[in-house]
């Protein structure tokens, strides 16, 4: 587990540095400190230094800056769309800017010949002239109301498109490609949110760290295609046990994750108990051979957040329980107390 523990270290180290110079732990600053105390990015580390010793406050406008310059910056195909998006919006601006001037103009021939009604009586050429002057103006305003709306129509279609293809972007940044389950860095994010939350009106999280047992044999015997087919059941056995704002996760690979909102130490428990039995009595049927590959196995830690701690401390506790579970025996639970 080198990976994980170096992954723990830096993200308990980026919850410290958070603390120490008071950044809120919003996901956008957690992925900042995290690339710092990664040193992933040594132009953001070397700019975080720079910061730290000339003793400057880092403010949400400071931090919002690094974030967009460091992470969005980065996808050139996101550059492209903001780009066009703001494009599109000042477009707009500009052609409700243009469209104001007949559409001002018409208000004050509306006024001139209102004015002209109160004070006297037109003869029959006047009301003929005013009329024809109020038809050129509201077939005016009516051509360019006309063609705003088309305008904005067309832009809105493009908004809209351009909004999905950003949420798509969104959520494959956050997803696991083999399982469709979070990824790391979005298990890192979501487990931020629930303490963040729990700080915020002490909602309980429990947090169940899941290891295949054996995956290696069973890739040596089996092949790592039907080992990956393996892991992608896994994903929907855990995704059936969770619920609400709850995340299940591929932690890294033969290790999946789940964190459990509003759920105690029993709760956390059951659920646990649930997904192993499930395993351990689902045979493996190779589709291809119809031939039974047998069940396999997992162990499970299973921890319970203290308020105020480190996220990662409550990770930390998972993998020493699943490192009982494993030292027990395999294929068993181990909660803590
Ligand atoms: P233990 O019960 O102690 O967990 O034993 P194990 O064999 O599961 O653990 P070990 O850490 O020795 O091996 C993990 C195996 O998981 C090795 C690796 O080939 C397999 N694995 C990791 N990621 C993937 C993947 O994406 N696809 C497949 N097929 N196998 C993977
Ligand atoms: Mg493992
Ligand atoms: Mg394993």
């Amino acid at each position: 587990m080198g990976s994980v523990g170096r992954s723990h270290a830096i993200a308990n180290a980026a919850w410290q540095a958070l603390q120490a110079h008071r950044v809120p732990p919003t996901p956008p600053n957690f992925e900042v400190w995290y690339a710092y105390c990664s040193d992933d990015k040594p132009l953001l580390t070397k700019r975080i230094g720079r910061l730290i010793d000339d003793g400057r406050p880092f403010t949400p406008g400071t931090m919002a800056g690094l974030h967009s310059e460091f992470f969005n910056g980065q996808d050139l195909g996101q550059a492209d769309r903001s780009r066009e998006l703001r494009r599109i919006a000042a477009d707009l601006v500009e052609r409700i800017a243009a469209a104001r001037s007949p559409v001002d103009d018409y208000g004050s021939v509306l006024r001139k010949y209102a004015a002209i009604l109160d004070t006297v009586t037109l003869p029959p050429s006047g009301l003929q002239q005013a009329t024809a002057a109020l038809k050129t103006a509201t077939r005016e305003v009516n051509t360019r109301m006309a063609a705003l709306e088309q305008l904005f129509q067309a832009s809105l279609v493009r908004i809209s498109e351009l909004q999905a293809t950003m949420g798509r972007l969104e959520k494959d940044a956050a997803t696991d490609a083999l399982t469709g389950l979070a990824n790391r860095r979005a298990f890192d994010l979501a487990l931020l949110q629930a303490t963040a939350q729990c700080a915020a009106d002490g909602t309980e999280i429990a947090l169940l760290l899941l290891d295949i047992d054996h995956f290696k044999r069973f890739n040596d015997l089996h092949g790592h295609t039907l080992g990956d087919h393996v892991l992608r059941l896994v994903g929907q056995v855990l995704i059936k046990h969770i619920k609400g704002r709850d995340t299940a996760a591929r932690y890294g690979g033969e290790e999946f994750a789940i964190i459990l909102v509003q759920a105690g130490f029993s709760a956390a428990m059951t659920i646990a108990e649930q997904i192993r039995v499930l395993l351990e009595s689902s045979p493996l049927l190779n589709k291809r051979t119809g031939g039974n590959l047998g069940a396999i196995t997992c162990s499970i830690g299973v921890s319970v957040y203290r308020p105020a701690e480190a996220p990662s401390d409550l990770v930390d506790r998972a993998d020493q329980l699943l490192y009982r579970a494993k030292q027990a025996g395999r294929n068993q639970v181990c909660g803590e107390g």
